[in-house]
């Protein structure tokens, strides 16, 4: 599903691996008799595990970004699509936001699985106001970071992480997009947010290519839940506000030179571009950018 043209990849590069792309929910989704969801359940290759990526650093150290319910399958995605053998322990864990989906495997660092102490959790004041109230704080040395302030998750890593702050329904805590700057290129991963007009006017920008610029993103893993708006039968779609796909394509119309590379991610279980032979598939290919595929390395 989609595609990703490979970079020239060194020992010693920093490296994304793309370990989830699914909503909150998975595919399948619990309860669910959707074509995608009956196809899931039928065979479990078409399986996609909640949002999540994965980084290796230039020394080799290995960064989570999201503690998803399928941590065990995604850290093992992870290390064979970085080159780190058959599965890893991170040596850090950054979060976006405290949405069920994003936050749910963190109870598996603690005793009853991994039994880690002090792992460096990353994630804004309130995002980890609600891993306290959980008591889910014990594997970690929590971290707190200020949005718009670069830093290094460990110290040799070579990169940076910052946290870009976003609108979405903060009904638990606040939502940051998260801009990893490596050596050679910048990726941003943009999992949920309410709609462009609140983001790009919090950044001060009219358009979606302007404050990716702004940002020096070569990379943009992006919100892309809802292909359209009538999608979700039966559940009032603004109690769980998107930008969908066709307005997101609107919006950047197709890829031009010195364009960045869109993905999108953060697919419901619901959503047509997960069928690569559906034409909202074809549409978002055809116009240069792409859905996010499990395992996929990006060398940045
Ligand atoms: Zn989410
Ligand atoms: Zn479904
Ligand atoms: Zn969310």
């Amino acid at each position: 599903m989609g595609w990703i043209p490979s970079r020239f990849m060194a020992s010693g590069d920093v490296e994304l691996a793309i370990i989830g792309i699914s909503q909150d929910g998975g595919v399948p989704q619990a309860g669910c008799d959707c074509v995608n969801c009956e196809s899931a359940i039928l065979d479990p290759r078409q399986r996609l595990h909640p949002v999540s990526c994965a980084i290796r650093g230039s020394d080799g150290s290995l960064h989570l970004i999201e503690a998803t319910r399928d941590l065990a399958e995604q850290l093992g995605i992870a290390s064979r699509a970085l080159g780190m053998g058959v599965t890893s322990v991170p040596d850090t864990i950054s979060l976006t936001h405290a949405h069920l989906g994003h936050i749910d495997g963190i109870g598996q660092f603690g005793k009853e699985s991994m039994g880690l102490r002090n792992l460096p959790l990353y994630a804004s004041q309130s995002v980890t106001d609600v891993l306290y109230r959980r008591e889910a704080v014990s594997p970690f040395m929590i971290n707190v970071i200020e949005p718009g302030v670069a830093f290094s998750p460990s110290e040799n890593c070579g990169f940076t992480f910052t946290m870009v702050p976003v609108p979405h329904r903060d009904e638990f805590s606040d939502t940051h997009a998260i801009l990893v700057e490596g050596p050679r290129s910048n990726l941003l991963f943009l999992p949920d947010h309410d709609e462009w007009g609140q983001t790009l006017e919090l950044h001060g920008c009219v358009e979606i290519k302007q404050w990716l610029a702004s940002m020096g993103v070569d990379f943009a893993l992006l919100d892309g839940t809802f292909w359209d708006k009538g999608e979700l039968v039966g559940r009032d779609i603004l109690e769980v506000p998107h930008p969908s796909i066709s307005e997101t394509l609107e919006m950047i119309g197709d890829r031009e030179d010195g364009d960045p590379e869109v993905i999108f991610i953060h697919i419901n279980h619901t959503n047509p571009v997960l069928d690569r032979e559906s034409t909202q598939f074809k549409d978002v290919i055809s116009r240069g950018w792409s859905i996010g595929m499990q395992g996929t390395s990006i060398s940045l």
